[in-house]
């Protein structure tokens, strides 16, 4: 039996990136998959078809964009109107790097409202359905910085920080719902330090530049700063940990929010 029989999960950002490295290892599982990002046709359904040779027993696809509330609102009511949503990951991230007085304030607005407002907005939507099944997880993709700060990411590390606080209180509110054996609501967050998708790929050229163009030895400059193993993860590894949260014997693990940083924050 896959662990994920009989589960739709929509994953927010998953066109690429860690969000889709989720939503391969949740197809593994057998899952129904709502893919969800910003991207040309061509994209979509090249993401589409993987995710279904991945094992997904159906997926859908919405691109609604997140800086817009209404938006956000709507893509859970359309993933509401065509099924169930089990599981909810709130994923879609942006980043920009520069010192705060340099930092466009349009930037700023951006990044919080993608970053943490989209994630009340999903929340505040799907979570009422979740609690009169008596099963529902949620987990944010927040990041080490929901924990600890680095300099000329203001907004992402305000955000973050938001994420993991607002993880808290839905964690709470929903804690009492369901029972052991329905598996119970979750509410949780997983921090990676770094990992290999495009986000940070503006970062490992400005270290590879450094270096002749050396990509190898740009990541292992990025890395030696702050994770200690000095490995990236895959996006499949933050996937591996999503999975474990939504089987049923993690009904009492909420509100928490788990490293998966090499170390970085133990320092
Ligand atoms: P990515 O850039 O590869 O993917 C981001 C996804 O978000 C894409 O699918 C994109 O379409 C979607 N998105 C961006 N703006 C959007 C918008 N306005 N509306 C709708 N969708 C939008 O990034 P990633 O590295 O996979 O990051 C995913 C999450 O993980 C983010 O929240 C990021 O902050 C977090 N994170 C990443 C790292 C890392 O090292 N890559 C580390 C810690 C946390």
């Amino acid at each position: 039996m896959k662990q994920l029989e009989g589960r739709r999960a929509l994953i927010t950002g998953s066109l690429r990136g860690i969000g889709f490295g989720i939503a391969q290892v949740f197809a593994r599982e057998g899952a129904e998959i709502i893919l969800h990002g910003l991207g040309d046709a061509e994209s979509i359904a090249a993401a589409k078809t993987e995710i279904l040779n991945s094992g997904a027993k159906r997926v859908d696809v919405f691109t609604h964009d997140l800086r817009d509330p209404k938006a956000v609102e709507q893509l859970v009511q359309e993933a509401l109107n065509s099924g169930a949503v089990d599981i909810l990951v709130n994923n879609a991230g942006i980043q920009h790097t520069a010192p705060t007085s340099e930092m466009p304030s349009e930037k700023w607005d951006e990044i919080i409202a993608i970053n943490l407002s989209s994630a009340f907005h999903t929340m505040r939507a799907a979570l009422p359905k979740m609690a009169e099944r008596g099963f529902g997880r949620v987990i944010n993709i927040a990041s080490v910085h929901g924990l600890v700060a680095s300099v000329s990411k203001a907004p992402y590390v305000a955000a973050k920080h938001g994420l993991v606080g607002l993880t808290k209180v839905v964690a709470l509110e929903y804690a009492n719902s369901g029972s052991r054996e329905s598996g119970g609501v979750t509410v949780n967050a997983i921090c990676p330090g770094w990992v290999e998708t495009a986000l940070i790929e503006s970062q490992i050229q400005a270290r590879a530049d450094k270096f002749g163009g050396n990509r190898d030895q740009g990541i292992a400059d990025l890395l030696s700063e702050k994770q200690p193993s000095k490995r990236l993860s895959a996006p499949t590894d933050i996937g591996e940990v999503a999975l474990w949260l939504c089987s049923k014997s993690a009904h009492n693990v909420t509100g928490t929010s788990i490293p998966v940083d090499g170390g970085w924050t133990a320092q």
